[in-house]
């Protein structure tokens, strides 16, 4: 008999929590710490005047990902929340006013295609059977599986580079489709795990076989209703949670082996720990410097960030109605704008916009009659050098004037509220490095081995989950970093008192 050993997970985004609710399957004692007022990282709500935000992700895409972390306990998903399947899933708008609509229905996409450039309904079928073949790779092979070893580069590299994956997500949809408007809509599913579709590996291209398969589809109540049924499931499996604390130090020993942390608030001892911080955060600043392989510090010193996001969030005293639950919004420029954003790191003049409107699926979103919004517009991230509390209220006037020209007319005549969140911001309240969105960059050298690896490098009693770990950013990706553990942390459950330990949490 042995007491079961106490793993801390530091962050509570989707990865830290997925990971939670995996060891603690395992028979661990699970502390998750996180320095927000609440839990789901990135997924924080916001409240003003009746009206709600979400203030991170609003697609939901792999659903059963989530399913499994409910059955992992003989729960159903669908007892503590639902989810919405879509039908519209993004209506795409151009400078010159066309609109395109990426919908569930195959046939209906075909006929929008069809109104755009009738010779891309062939080259449609064969990008979405390329997009096929890297899932069945890249997702269903790789996406979980531990990729820390060099010989698991090795066993998988031809493949890779029989998928073509040091081509890049444009190159790929350029292939094979002929329509300018066409190649915008369908290469821009990088910009959402933080990659300029011009330099991130067309593996990412499986994100569009991944909609197609299990559809686009919204939590009722809002990714903080999920975030509250994965709270409510953790409770009852006994992990415990604790907020508005950060972990400040990671202590190890003589061995390099992790034994403990210090917050702002207390010390604890822990036999393992999962960080879900940023990975250069954890390298550079959490863990003494003796105890970090080389090859972290190289990485936290060369990686290559994501963009940042400026999120404008407003309530409106009056519903647009003809706005769809997703629209995105193109400028005039498609390449040269995210050269600006990702290369040159200035803020442009013109932009491009994602808008987000829930009280198109869920009026509980806004008081009756009113509509609650947020436009997210990626910018660069802090490497840009701007300073956000300078430029923050004149980027605010610029993307309304923007939205005001092109989607939502009186915008101004109709604010209940409005405020925004900056690189800055992501900075500071989730200490990400640069203020990136995403943490580092999605592209080909620092996909699989050549991303921070799930297994600490350093530290052997060490697990790191989420965007900045492989597989990558985006839901899925950090709910798979997850699943990666499911291979790495022993089983606890093979003492009988820790069996019982459990049998007594799940009763309650
Ligand atoms: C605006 C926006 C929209 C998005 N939209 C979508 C979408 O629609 N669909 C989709 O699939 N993905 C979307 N994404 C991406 C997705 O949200 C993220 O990739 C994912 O949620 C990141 O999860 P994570 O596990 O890496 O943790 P994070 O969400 O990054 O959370 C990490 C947590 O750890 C905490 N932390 C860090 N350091 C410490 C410390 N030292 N002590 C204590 N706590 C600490 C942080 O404060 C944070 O709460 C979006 C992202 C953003 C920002």
């Amino acid at each position: 008999m042995r007491n079961p050993k106490h793993c801390v997970v530091i962050g509570g985004g989707f990865g830290g929590i997925a990971a939670a609710l995996r060891a603690r399957k395992k028979g661990y004692t699970v502390t998750l710490i996180d320095r927000c007022p609440m839990l789901g990282g990135r997924a924080q709500v916001y409240h003003k005047n009746g009206y709600r935000h979400d203030a991170g992700p609003t697609v939901i895409t792999a659903p059963f990902l989530f399913d499994e972390l409910f059955e992992l306990f003989d729960r159903k998903r669908e007892d503590y929340v639902q989810f919405i399947p879509l039908k519209l899933w993004y209506r795409f708008r151009y400078a010159n006013g066309d609109t395109f609509d990426y919908s569930s229905s195959k046939e209906d996409l075909l006929q929008a295609i069809q109104a755009i450039e009738p010779d891309d309904i062939n080259g449609y079928q064969q990008l979405l059977q390329a997009s096929k073949n890297i899932y069945e790779t890249g997702f269903e092979q790789l996406a979980d599986q531990p990729f820390h070893k060099l010989s698991n580069l090795l066993r998988y590299t031809p493949k890779m580079l029989q998928l073509r994956s040091d081509q890049s997500v444009w190159q790929l949809v350029c292939k094979h489709l002929k329509s300018e408007k066409l190649r915008q809509a369908f290469s821009i599913q990088p910009l959402l795990v933080g990659g300029n579709p011009f330099d991130t590996t067309s593996i990412y291209n499986l994100i569009h076989f991944l909609e197609r398969k299990d559809g686009i589809h919204f939590a009722q109540g809002g990714t903080g209703a999920l975030v509250d049924a994965l709270e409510q499931l953790m409770q009852e499996t006994g992990i415990n949670l604790s907020y508005n604390e950060t972990v400040t130090q990671i202590h190890t020993n003589r061995q390099h082996m992790v034994s403990g942390i210090s917050t702002t608030k207390r010390s604890l001892d822990c036999d393992m720990i999962i960080s879900n911080t940023d990975p250069a955060h954890l390298y550079q600043q959490l863990l003494p410097k003796a105890s970090v392989a080389w090859s972290a510090r190289t990485k936290s010193r060369m990686c290559k960030k994501s963009m940042g996001l400026f999120v404008l969030f407003f309530g409106t005293t009056k519903t647009y109605p003809k706005i769809a639950h997703h629209t995105i919004s193109l400028g005039p420029r498609y390449q040269g704008l995210l050269d600006d954003i990702f290369n040159k790191k200035v803020v442009a003049d013109d932009c491009s916009i994602y808008l987000h409107r829930p009280t198109a699926t869920d009026p509980s979103f806004a008081p009756p009659g009113c509509d609650s919004f947020y436009a997210l517009v990626p910018v660069p991230n802090l490497q840009g050098k701007q300073d956000w509390r300078t430029i923050g209220e004149q980027f605010k006037e610029q993307i309304l004037d923007n939205l005001e020209n092109t989607l939502l007319p009186d915008l101004r005549a109709h604010l209940d509220h409005i405020f925004y969140k900056t690189p800055k911001d992501f900075q500071d309240d989730f200490l990400s490095p640069d203020g990136a969105g995403f943490s580092i960059a999605p592209v080909f050298y620092q996909s699989a081995w050549f991303r921070y690896h799930n297994l600490g490098e350093g530290p052997k009693n060490l697990y790191l989950v989420g965007a900045g770990t492989h597989p990558g950013a985006g839901l899925p990706g950090v709910l798979c970093s997850a699943k990666v553990l499911e291979h790495l942390l022993p089983d606890q459950n093979s003492s009988l008192i820790q069996n019982q330990n459990m049998q007594d949490t799940l009763v309650t």
